[in-house]
């Protein structure tokens, strides 16, 4: 046998084929999913524990990183079954 070959322990955690998928997903997603402005770089998880690429969705780094960060709160104050309130106008709004 030859040593040539070296085991590498990166990328270890990771599933095999994360790297084309991901790419499939950048590809299928070049914008951002969340902003829409600017090009996505990378993928996040709409689900946690997904294994298809469906629930992955391309993302770009500030946009990943404000969702990374106000993880846990799950929007619970835009759900609200409260009807919404027509559009007012301000009182010192005159044209
Ligand atoms: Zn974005």
């Amino acid at each position: 046998m030859s040593g040539g070959w070296q085991g590498s322990d990166r990328k270890a955690r990771l599933p095999s084929g994360w790297d084309r998928i991901r790419r499939m997903v950048l590809d299928r997603d070049p914008t951002c999913q969340i902003c829409g402005v600017r090009p996505s770089t990378q993928v996040d998880h709409v689900r946690p524990k997904a294994d298809d690429h469906s629930h992955l969705q391309g993302v770009c780094y500030p946009c990943h990183k404000h969702k990374s960060s106000s993880e846990g709160g799950k929007a619970s104050a835009e759900v609200r079954p409260s009807r919404q309130r027509p559009a007012e106008k301000h009182p010192g709004w005159k044209e």
